[in-house]
């Protein structure tokens, strides 16, 4: 069904009141997409099964991939949960509002198809005033996934949501582009360590210095046959753009020989071409289109602009986007580097 998607502006003079009729739509049990931090989420009220259906259809996201809870306080995430761990708190007290999620023991209200039907449930308090005042007046926790069409880069403009879901949900928060531009870092404080699912702007390092050791449980590869993974999200192929994403990693130099080797090959054969370059290799390289997704020395200008790059090049309609996995893999790095290797058809290692 063709639903009739709303699109509401911030108005700077009147914050609370541009946001609730959006807040009027959650409570009716409809579906709202918001800017986070991270990227634009698709929300709807977590406790109403109903609700969360119309998430899953609109993205068309496989029913066991579960659904992070944004809430607005810690009592809201004491309302979904039990027994939380000490340092669970630690981390809420250091890193929330934040790019932190954390997966937790759940209560019976939260419905199974909210979590996948596990009994853990994801929580996190988003850093994006928006978000919180939706959450807030609505007085619901809110379900809500990356605002894409499931398997396409997250969205980090309101822009990039309407392209996707236009017509699939009942209303769009425009509140220009995200701070982050990459998801929330995972981690399951059930486990006897803390376990990092999904890296993201935060570093296992930061939050070391916090609790003490984690684990690392998660792959840079998609596991298409794996039946039970730790979070459901690993298996499924994601971020990728229509054309095919074939990522070169190693030392500055080789992975530009390598590039250049496959561009002159590729585009021998009549393919179209997209760079999704570091600037600092801009100069060596010419495609039939180019992205910068910014320089190495700023990994943060990485992780904000490759949902975008991966975007843009799509539209350009390439046939092949040669990515660049020159920059470091340390830090946000690492984050930056899962997305890639979860984009890429092929990972070359030079
Ligand atoms: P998204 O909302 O699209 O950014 O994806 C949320 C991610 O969190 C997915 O990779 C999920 O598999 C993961 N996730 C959500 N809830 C849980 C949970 N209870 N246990 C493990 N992973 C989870
Ligand atoms: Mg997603």
């Amino acid at each position: 069904m063709k639903l009739r998607t709303r699109i509401f502006h911030i108005d700077k003079n009147d914050f609370i009141g541009s946001i609730s009729e959006a807040a009027g739509i959650i409570k009716e049990g409809g579906t709202v997409a918001f800017p986070t931090e991270t990227v634009y989420g698709l929300g709807a009220d977590a406790l109403d099964p109903v609700a969360v259906r119309a998430i899953f259809d609109a993205k068309g996201r496989p029913a066991d991939n579960p659904l992070i809870v944004h809430v607005a306080s810690k009592e809201q995430c004491e309302e979904l949960t039990e027994n939380i761990p000490e340092k669970a708190y630690i981390l809420m007290d250091r890193f929330w509002p934040g790019p932190l999620t954390l997966i937790l023991q759940r209560r019976e209200t939260v419905p199974d198809i909210t979590t996948g039907g596990l009994d853990t449930v994801a929580v996190r308090m988003p850093d994006n005033k928006i978000a919180l005042e939706l959450i807030r007046i609505s007085g619901r926790p809110l379900a809500a996934p990356s605002a894409n069409l499931s398997g396409k880069p997250s969205p980090t403009t309101a822009d990039h949501v309407i392209e996707d879901l236009c017509g699939r949900i009942d209303a769009i928060i425009d509140g220009g582009a995200v701070r982050v531009g990459i998801e929330s870092t995972v981690i399951d404080m059930t486990s006897e360590v803390p376990a990092i699912l999904r890296p993201g702007m935060i570093s296992g390092d930061e939050i070391e210095r916090e609790i003490g050791e984690t684990a690392t449980g998660y792959e840079d590869i998609v596991h298409h046959d794996i039946e039970k993974v730790r979070s459901p999200g690993m298996k499924y192929v994601h971020y990728s753009p229509d054309a095919t994403v074939i990522l070169i990693e190693g030392s500055n130099e080789m992975v530009v020989i390598k590039l250049r080797e496959m561009l002159d090959d590729f585009r021998s054969r009549g393919a179209r071409v997209g760079l999704l370059l570091t600037d600092e290799n801009s100069g060596y390289l010419s495609g039939d289109e180019l992205f910068l997704v910014g320089s190495k020395e700023r990994p943060g200008d990485l992780a904000f602009n490759l949902f975008a790059g991966l975007r843009y090049l799509d539209k350009k309609k390439v046939d092949i986007i040669l990515a660049d996995g020159s920059f470091s893999h340390s830090g946000v790095g690492t984050a930056v580097l899962n997305r890639l290797r979860k984009a890429a058809e092929t990972i070359i290692k030079v």
